[in-house]
Protein backbone atom coordinates (compact mmCIF):
# COMPACT_ATOMS: atom_id res chain seq x y z
CA UNK A 1 0.00 0.00 0.00
CA UNK A 2 2.51 2.25 1.03
CA UNK A 3 5.10 4.12 -1.58
CA UNK A 4 7.93 4.84 0.42
CA UNK A 5 10.28 2.22 -0.70
CA UNK A 6 10.04 3.71 -4.07
CA UNK A 7 10.54 7.00 -2.79
CA UNK A 8 12.58 9.17 -5.18
CA UNK A 9 14.01 12.48 -3.88
CA UNK A 10 11.72 15.16 -5.92
CA UNK A 11 9.19 17.55 -4.54
CA UNK A 12 5.95 15.93 -3.01
CA UNK A 13 2.56 15.83 -5.32
CA UNK A 14 0.92 16.34 -2.20
CA UNK A 15 1.47 15.57 1.61
CA UNK A 16 -0.29 15.89 4.71
CA UNK A 17 1.61 18.06 7.00
CA UNK A 18 1.48 17.04 10.69
CA UNK A 19 1.90 19.16 13.13
CA UNK A 20 2.83 16.98 16.55
CA UNK A 21 3.48 20.79 18.84
CA UNK A 22 -0.60 21.14 17.97
CA UNK A 23 -1.16 17.33 19.00
CA UNK A 24 0.68 17.81 22.34
CA UNK A 25 -0.78 21.23 23.05
CA UNK A 26 -4.57 19.80 22.33
CA UNK A 27 -3.16 16.41 25.00
CA UNK A 28 -2.74 19.76 27.62
CA UNK A 29 -5.44 21.41 26.71
CA UNK A 30 -8.07 18.16 26.81
CA UNK A 31 -5.85 16.97 29.99
CA UNK A 32 -6.95 20.89 31.95
CA UNK A 33 -10.40 19.65 31.25
CA UNK A 34 -10.77 16.33 32.86
CA UNK A 35 -8.21 17.03 35.18
CA UNK A 36 -8.79 14.48 37.39
CA UNK A 37 -9.03 11.98 35.41
CA UNK A 38 -6.29 9.56 33.57
CA UNK A 39 -6.40 10.48 29.27
CA UNK A 40 -6.80 7.80 26.77
CA UNK A 41 -4.98 8.73 23.37
CA UNK A 42 -7.35 7.35 20.77
CA UNK A 43 -5.57 6.22 17.83
CA UNK A 44 -7.49 3.93 15.61
CA UNK A 45 -7.26 4.07 12.06
CA UNK A 46 -4.03 5.43 11.70
CA UNK A 47 -4.86 8.29 14.23
CA UNK A 48 -7.62 9.68 12.24
CA UNK A 49 -5.27 9.62 8.92
CA UNK A 50 -2.49 11.19 10.72
CA UNK A 51 -0.16 8.42 11.35
CA UNK A 52 -0.33 6.22 14.55
CA UNK A 53 2.87 5.79 15.51
CA UNK A 54 4.48 9.28 15.53
CA UNK A 55 0.79 10.34 16.82
CA UNK A 56 1.33 8.21 19.74
CA UNK A 57 4.29 8.95 21.01
CA UNK A 58 3.83 12.23 20.61
CA UNK A 59 0.77 11.90 22.68
CA UNK A 60 2.44 9.76 25.38
CA UNK A 61 5.34 13.17 25.42
CA UNK A 62 2.62 15.27 26.30
CA UNK A 63 0.95 12.94 28.90
CA UNK A 64 -1.41 10.47 27.74
CA UNK A 65 -1.57 7.63 30.21
CA UNK A 66 -3.43 5.29 28.06
CA UNK A 67 -3.80 4.31 24.38
CA UNK A 68 -6.68 2.98 22.52
CA UNK A 69 -7.44 1.53 19.22
CA UNK A 70 -10.15 -0.56 17.57
CA UNK A 71 -8.25 -3.34 16.21
CA UNK A 72 -6.07 -5.96 17.69
CA UNK A 73 -3.40 -5.56 14.54
CA UNK A 74 -3.52 -1.61 15.20
CA UNK A 75 -2.57 -2.53 19.05
CA UNK A 76 0.20 -4.94 18.27
CA UNK A 77 1.61 -2.22 15.62
CA UNK A 78 1.81 0.32 18.57
CA UNK A 79 3.92 -2.47 20.93
CA UNK A 80 6.15 -3.52 17.64
CA UNK A 81 7.10 -0.13 17.54
CA UNK A 82 8.03 -0.16 20.90
CA UNK A 83 5.41 1.87 22.95
CA UNK A 84 4.78 0.21 26.44
CA UNK A 85 1.88 2.66 27.98
CA UNK A 86 -1.30 1.22 28.79
CA UNK A 87 -3.00 0.02 25.74
CA UNK A 88 -6.92 -0.91 25.26
CA UNK A 89 -8.08 -2.92 22.42
CA UNK A 90 -11.92 -2.96 21.80
CA UNK A 91 -13.16 -4.27 18.18
CA UNK A 92 -12.43 -8.39 18.62
CA UNK A 93 -14.07 -11.11 16.53
CA UNK A 94 -14.18 -14.94 17.01
CA UNK A 95 -9.91 -16.18 17.08
CA UNK A 96 -8.32 -13.02 18.87
CA UNK A 97 -5.41 -12.96 18.70
CA UNK A 98 -5.89 -13.46 22.16
CA UNK A 99 -2.75 -14.61 22.83
CA UNK A 100 -0.31 -12.11 21.34
CA UNK A 101 -2.66 -9.41 23.20
CA UNK A 102 -2.22 -10.91 26.32
CA UNK A 103 1.46 -11.61 25.77
CA UNK A 104 2.08 -8.08 24.74
CA UNK A 105 0.25 -6.75 27.92
CA UNK A 106 -2.76 -5.41 26.12
CA UNK A 107 -5.79 -4.76 27.79
CA UNK A 108 -8.93 -6.47 25.74
CA UNK A 109 -12.52 -5.58 25.83
CA UNK A 110 -15.31 -8.08 26.62
CA UNK A 111 -18.49 -7.19 25.62
CA UNK A 112 -20.08 -10.99 25.22
CA UNK A 113 -19.29 -14.36 27.04
CA UNK A 114 -17.80 -15.92 23.40
CA UNK A 115 -15.60 -13.22 24.05
CA UNK A 116 -14.66 -13.89 27.05
CA UNK A 117 -14.39 -17.79 27.22
CA UNK A 118 -11.92 -17.09 24.42
CA UNK A 119 -9.59 -14.74 26.46
CA UNK A 120 -9.69 -17.38 29.35
CA UNK A 121 -8.61 -20.00 27.10
CA UNK A 122 -5.59 -17.95 25.75
CA UNK A 123 -4.77 -16.95 29.34
CA UNK A 124 -4.51 -20.98 30.09
CA UNK A 125 -2.47 -21.40 27.06
CA UNK A 126 0.12 -19.11 27.70
CA UNK A 127 -0.13 -18.93 31.25
CA UNK A 128 -0.75 -15.29 31.95
CA UNK A 129 -3.22 -13.21 33.65
CA UNK A 130 -5.36 -11.57 30.34
CA UNK A 131 -6.25 -8.25 31.36
CA UNK A 132 -10.01 -7.36 30.84
CA UNK A 133 -12.52 -4.58 30.48
CA UNK A 134 -16.23 -5.30 30.72
CA UNK A 135 -18.04 -3.15 27.73
CA UNK A 136 -21.79 -2.41 28.97
CA UNK A 137 -24.15 -1.72 25.77
CA UNK A 138 -25.64 1.72 27.98
CA UNK A 139 -28.00 2.41 25.05
CA UNK A 140 -25.80 3.22 21.89
CA UNK A 141 -26.89 -0.37 20.54
CA UNK A 142 -23.60 -1.39 18.83
CA UNK A 143 -20.78 -2.92 21.24
CA UNK A 144 -20.77 -3.68 24.90
CA UNK A 145 -22.91 -6.04 26.77
CA UNK A 146 -26.83 -5.56 27.03
CA UNK A 147 -28.04 -4.91 30.75
CA UNK A 148 -30.41 -8.43 31.08
CA UNK A 149 -27.03 -10.17 29.98
CA UNK A 150 -24.35 -8.36 32.11
CA UNK A 151 -25.36 -10.19 35.88
CA UNK A 152 -23.94 -13.40 33.60
CA UNK A 153 -21.25 -11.99 32.22
CA UNK A 154 -19.62 -9.71 35.12
CA UNK A 155 -20.20 -13.41 37.37
CA UNK A 156 -18.36 -15.45 34.18
CA UNK A 157 -15.17 -12.94 34.64
CA UNK A 158 -15.55 -13.05 38.78
CA UNK A 159 -15.34 -16.87 38.13
CA UNK A 160 -12.20 -16.33 36.01
CA UNK A 161 -10.70 -13.93 38.02
CA UNK A 162 -10.69 -16.38 41.31
CA UNK A 163 -9.14 -18.94 38.92
CA UNK A 164 -6.34 -16.54 38.06
CA UNK A 165 -6.77 -16.34 34.19
CA UNK A 166 -8.28 -12.94 34.33
CA UNK A 167 -8.32 -9.30 36.12
CA UNK A 168 -10.65 -6.74 35.09
CA UNK A 169 -8.80 -3.73 35.18
CA UNK A 170 -12.22 -1.34 33.69
CA UNK A 171 -15.71 -1.00 32.96
CA UNK A 172 -17.08 0.90 30.49
CA UNK A 173 -19.22 2.03 27.64
CA UNK A 174 -19.81 4.92 24.80
CA UNK A 175 -22.05 7.72 24.22
CA UNK A 176 -24.78 7.76 20.71
CA UNK A 177 -25.37 11.41 21.00
CA UNK A 178 -22.45 13.05 23.09
CA UNK A 179 -22.19 15.78 20.41
CA UNK A 180 -25.67 16.83 20.84
CA UNK A 181 -25.64 18.11 24.48
CA UNK A 182 -29.08 18.23 25.79
CA UNK A 183 -30.42 15.01 24.04
CA UNK A 184 -32.34 12.30 26.55
CA UNK A 185 -30.41 9.36 25.41
CA UNK A 186 -27.02 10.91 27.55
CA UNK A 187 -28.35 11.06 31.16
CA UNK A 188 -30.12 7.78 30.16
CA UNK A 189 -26.90 6.34 29.15
CA UNK A 190 -25.05 7.64 31.92
CA UNK A 191 -27.46 6.56 34.61
CA UNK A 192 -27.16 2.69 33.21
CA UNK A 193 -23.75 3.07 33.21
CA UNK A 194 -23.47 3.59 37.04
CA UNK A 195 -26.01 0.91 37.29
CA UNK A 196 -23.94 -1.48 35.38
CA UNK A 197 -20.50 -0.05 37.49
CA UNK A 198 -23.01 -0.33 40.72
CA UNK A 199 -23.72 -4.25 39.93
CA UNK A 200 -20.08 -5.19 39.14
CA UNK A 201 -18.77 -3.59 41.89
CA UNK A 202 -21.27 -5.00 44.52
CA UNK A 203 -20.42 -8.31 42.84
CA UNK A 204 -16.95 -8.02 43.47
CA UNK A 205 -15.08 -6.73 40.65
CA UNK A 206 -12.99 -3.93 42.01
CA UNK A 207 -11.67 -1.80 38.22
CA UNK A 208 -8.94 0.69 37.86
CA UNK A 209 -11.07 2.46 35.80
CA UNK A 210 -14.38 3.35 34.56
CA UNK A 211 -14.59 5.46 31.57
CA UNK A 212 -17.26 6.69 28.67
CA UNK A 213 -16.70 9.94 27.46
CA UNK A 214 -15.52 10.32 23.99
CA UNK A 215 -14.79 13.96 22.43
CA UNK A 216 -17.87 15.73 22.40
CA UNK A 217 -18.56 14.51 26.12
CA UNK A 218 -14.69 15.45 27.14
CA UNK A 219 -15.36 19.34 25.86
CA UNK A 220 -19.82 19.67 27.10
CA UNK A 221 -20.26 17.01 29.86
CA UNK A 222 -18.03 17.46 32.96
CA UNK A 223 -20.05 14.48 34.42
CA UNK A 224 -19.17 11.99 32.31
CA UNK A 225 -15.44 12.43 33.38
CA UNK A 226 -15.22 8.92 35.55
CA UNK A 227 -11.63 8.01 35.88
CA UNK A 228 -10.63 8.15 32.37
CA UNK A 229 -11.76 10.27 29.19
CA UNK A 230 -10.92 8.83 25.60
CA UNK A 231 -11.02 11.92 23.35
CA UNK A 232 -9.99 10.76 19.64
CA UNK A 233 -10.80 13.71 17.17
CA UNK A 234 -10.46 16.54 19.59
CA UNK A 235 -6.78 15.35 20.06
CA UNK A 236 -6.30 15.99 15.74
CA UNK A 237 -8.08 19.32 16.73
CA UNK A 238 -11.44 18.63 15.25
CA UNK A 239 -14.16 19.97 16.78
CA UNK A 240 -16.52 17.10 17.54
CA UNK A 241 -19.90 19.55 17.78
CA UNK A 242 -19.19 22.47 15.14
CA UNK A 243 -22.49 23.88 15.59
CA UNK A 244 -21.20 24.40 19.25
CA UNK A 245 -17.86 25.67 18.66
CA UNK A 246 -15.01 26.03 16.47
CA UNK A 247 -11.82 24.05 17.51
CA UNK A 248 -10.10 27.31 18.45
CA UNK A 249 -13.37 27.79 20.65
CA UNK A 250 -12.38 24.77 22.38
CA UNK A 251 -8.63 25.83 22.50
CA UNK A 252 -7.84 22.98 20.08
CA UNK A 253 -5.32 23.62 17.47
CA UNK A 254 -5.89 21.56 13.88
CA UNK A 255 -2.89 18.89 13.58
CA UNK A 256 -3.48 18.04 9.41
CA UNK A 257 -2.42 20.64 6.69
CA UNK A 258 -3.39 18.80 3.40
CA UNK A 259 -1.76 20.54 0.27
CA UNK A 260 -0.90 19.53 -3.20
CA UNK A 261 0.95 21.42 -6.17
CA UNK A 262 -1.08 22.38 -8.93
CA UNK A 263 0.29 19.60 -12.10
CA UNK A 264 -0.99 22.29 -14.84
CA UNK A 265 -2.03 25.69 -15.14
CA UNK A 266 -3.35 26.22 -18.31
CA UNK A 267 -5.88 28.58 -20.49
CA UNK A 268 -8.95 27.83 -21.77
CA UNK A 269 -11.82 29.31 -23.72
CA UNK A 270 -15.85 30.20 -22.38
CA UNK A 271 -17.58 27.22 -22.62
CA UNK A 272 -15.45 24.49 -22.13
CA UNK A 273 -16.64 20.99 -20.12
CA UNK A 274 -14.82 20.72 -17.20
CA UNK A 275 -13.95 17.14 -15.90
CA UNK A 276 -16.06 13.73 -16.21
CA UNK A 277 -19.52 14.49 -17.39
CA UNK A 278 -19.16 17.85 -17.52
CA UNK A 279 -20.95 19.07 -14.60
CA UNK A 280 -18.63 22.24 -14.66
CA UNK A 281 -19.00 24.46 -18.01
CA UNK A 282 -16.48 28.13 -17.88
CA UNK A 283 -18.52 31.10 -18.12
CA UNK A 284 -15.70 33.32 -19.78
CA UNK A 285 -12.06 32.43 -20.57
CA UNK A 286 -10.54 31.37 -17.93
CA UNK A 287 -7.32 29.43 -16.51
CA UNK A 288 -7.27 25.96 -14.59
CA UNK A 289 -5.31 24.66 -12.14
CA UNK A 290 -4.75 20.46 -12.11
CA UNK A 291 -4.95 19.45 -8.35
CA UNK A 292 -3.07 16.50 -8.32
CA UNK A 293 -5.57 14.65 -5.44
CA UNK A 294 -8.68 12.67 -6.44
CA UNK A 295 -11.22 10.41 -3.95
CA UNK A 296 -8.17 7.75 -4.27
CA UNK A 297 -6.71 9.47 -1.81
CA UNK A 298 -9.76 10.40 0.75
CA UNK A 299 -10.61 13.36 -1.18
CA UNK A 300 -14.62 13.07 -0.99
CA UNK A 301 -16.56 13.10 -4.74
CA UNK A 302 -19.08 14.44 -3.30
CA UNK A 303 -17.25 17.34 -2.97
CA UNK A 304 -17.25 17.34 -6.22
CA UNK A 305 -18.43 21.31 -7.24
CA UNK A 306 -18.01 22.58 -3.78
CA UNK A 307 -14.46 21.60 -2.07
CA UNK A 308 -12.68 24.51 -1.17
CA UNK A 309 -9.25 24.89 -2.00
CA UNK A 310 -6.58 27.75 -1.40
CA UNK A 311 -4.67 28.75 -4.26
CA UNK A 312 -2.37 31.91 -4.94
CA UNK A 313 -4.64 33.73 -1.68
CA UNK A 314 -7.78 33.24 -2.77
CA UNK A 315 -10.37 30.27 -2.16
CA UNK A 316 -11.03 28.40 -5.17
CA UNK A 317 -14.08 25.45 -5.65
CA UNK A 318 -13.68 22.24 -6.91
CA UNK A 319 -14.52 22.78 -10.81
CA UNK A 320 -16.91 19.40 -11.82
CA UNK A 321 -16.27 15.78 -10.49
CA UNK A 322 -13.59 14.92 -8.24
CA UNK A 323 -11.62 12.18 -10.06
CA UNK A 324 -9.96 9.07 -8.89
CA UNK A 325 -6.44 11.21 -8.78
CA UNK A 326 -7.21 14.49 -9.65
CA UNK A 327 -9.33 17.54 -10.11
CA UNK A 328 -9.13 21.01 -11.35
CA UNK A 329 -10.06 24.26 -9.65
CA UNK A 330 -11.13 27.32 -11.76
CA UNK A 331 -8.29 30.12 -11.39
CA UNK A 332 -10.65 32.63 -12.66
CA UNK A 333 -7.83 34.06 -15.19
CA UNK A 334 -5.00 34.13 -12.14
CA UNK A 335 -1.49 32.41 -13.45
CA UNK A 336 -0.17 30.78 -10.72
CA UNK A 337 3.16 28.79 -11.84
CA UNK A 338 2.88 24.98 -12.30
CA UNK A 339 4.21 23.57 -8.54
CA UNK A 340 2.37 26.63 -6.97
CA UNK A 341 0.75 25.28 -3.61
CA UNK A 342 -2.84 24.59 -3.15
CA UNK A 343 -4.24 23.81 0.07
CA UNK A 344 -7.10 22.05 0.74
CA UNK A 345 -7.51 22.39 4.85
CA UNK A 346 -5.40 22.90 7.70
CA UNK A 347 -5.59 25.17 10.84
CA UNK A 348 -7.18 28.17 9.09
CA UNK A 349 -5.33 31.09 10.24
CA UNK A 350 -3.22 31.46 7.36
CA UNK A 351 -6.73 32.01 5.10
CA UNK A 352 -7.11 28.02 4.17
CA UNK A 353 -9.64 26.00 4.46
CA UNK A 354 -10.64 23.81 7.37
CA UNK A 355 -11.30 19.95 7.58
CA UNK A 356 -14.48 21.37 8.46
CA UNK A 357 -15.23 23.17 5.41
CA UNK A 358 -14.42 19.92 3.38
CA UNK A 359 -17.19 18.31 6.04
CA UNK A 360 -19.66 20.64 5.03
CA UNK A 361 -18.81 20.54 1.08
CA UNK A 362 -19.03 16.82 0.97
CA UNK A 363 -22.37 16.46 3.40
CA UNK A 364 -20.13 14.79 6.34
CA UNK A 365 -18.39 15.20 9.20
CA UNK A 366 -15.07 16.38 9.71
CA UNK A 367 -13.74 13.03 10.92
CA UNK A 368 -14.37 11.28 7.53
CA UNK A 369 -12.31 13.63 5.58
CA UNK A 370 -8.56 13.34 7.59
CA UNK A 371 -9.78 9.70 8.11
CA UNK A 372 -10.16 8.54 4.56
CA UNK A 373 -6.86 10.55 3.29
CA UNK A 374 -4.99 7.91 1.84
CA UNK A 375 -1.49 6.33 1.74
CA UNK A 376 -0.67 7.95 -1.47
CA UNK A 377 -0.28 11.00 0.26
CA UNK A 378 3.06 11.10 2.22
CA UNK A 379 2.74 12.20 6.09
CA UNK A 380 5.22 15.02 6.57
CA UNK A 381 5.78 15.40 10.14
CA UNK A 382 7.00 18.74 11.95
CA UNK A 383 7.66 19.92 15.36
CA UNK A 384 8.17 16.31 16.66
CA UNK A 385 10.46 16.90 19.57
CA UNK A 386 9.76 20.16 21.89
CA UNK A 387 12.22 22.90 21.20
CA UNK A 388 13.57 22.66 24.15
CA UNK A 389 12.47 20.50 26.76
CA UNK A 390 13.59 22.46 30.04
CA UNK A 391 11.87 25.48 28.57
CA UNK A 392 8.71 24.08 27.54
CA UNK A 393 5.73 25.72 29.21
CA UNK A 394 4.39 21.98 29.63
CA UNK A 395 7.39 21.17 31.46
CA UNK A 396 8.85 17.35 31.19
CA UNK A 397 4.99 15.58 31.34
CA UNK A 398 5.52 11.90 30.10
CA UNK A 399 9.65 12.73 29.79
CA UNK A 400 10.41 9.61 31.92
CA UNK A 401 8.17 7.04 30.83
C1 LIG B 1 -13.49 6.26 18.26
C2 LIG B 1 -13.81 6.03 19.67
C3 LIG B 1 -13.51 6.98 20.65
C4 LIG B 1 -13.05 8.38 20.31
O1 LIG B 1 -14.15 9.09 19.78
P1 LIG B 1 -14.03 10.64 19.40
O2 LIG B 1 -15.41 11.07 19.14
O3 LIG B 1 -13.15 10.68 18.19
O4 LIG B 1 -13.41 11.29 20.57
C5 LIG B 1 -13.70 6.66 21.97
N1 LIG B 1 -14.18 5.44 22.31
C6 LIG B 1 -14.51 4.51 21.39
C7 LIG B 1 -15.07 3.20 21.83
C8 LIG B 1 -14.35 4.76 20.05
O5 LIG B 1 -14.69 3.83 19.15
Amino acid sequence: MTETPMRVRAPLRARAEIDLAALRANVHALRARAPRARLMAVVKADAYGHGMVPCARAAVLAGADWLGTATPQEALALRAAGLRTRLLCWLWTPGGPWREAIEADIDVSVSARWALDEVCAAARDCGRTARVQLKADTGLGRGGCQPADWPELVGAALAAEAEGLLRVTGLWSHYACADEPGHPSIAAQTARFDEAVAHAEKAGLRPEVRHIANSPAVLTLPESQYDLVRPGVALYGISPVPQLGSAADFGLRPVMTLSARLGLVKHVPAGHGVSYGHHYVTSAPTTLGLVPLGYADGIPRHASGKGPVLVGGAWRRVAGRVAMDQFVVDLGGDEPAAGAEAVLFGPGDRGEPTAEDWAVAADTIAYEIVTRIGPRVDRVYVNEEPADPGTDPDGPVGAAR
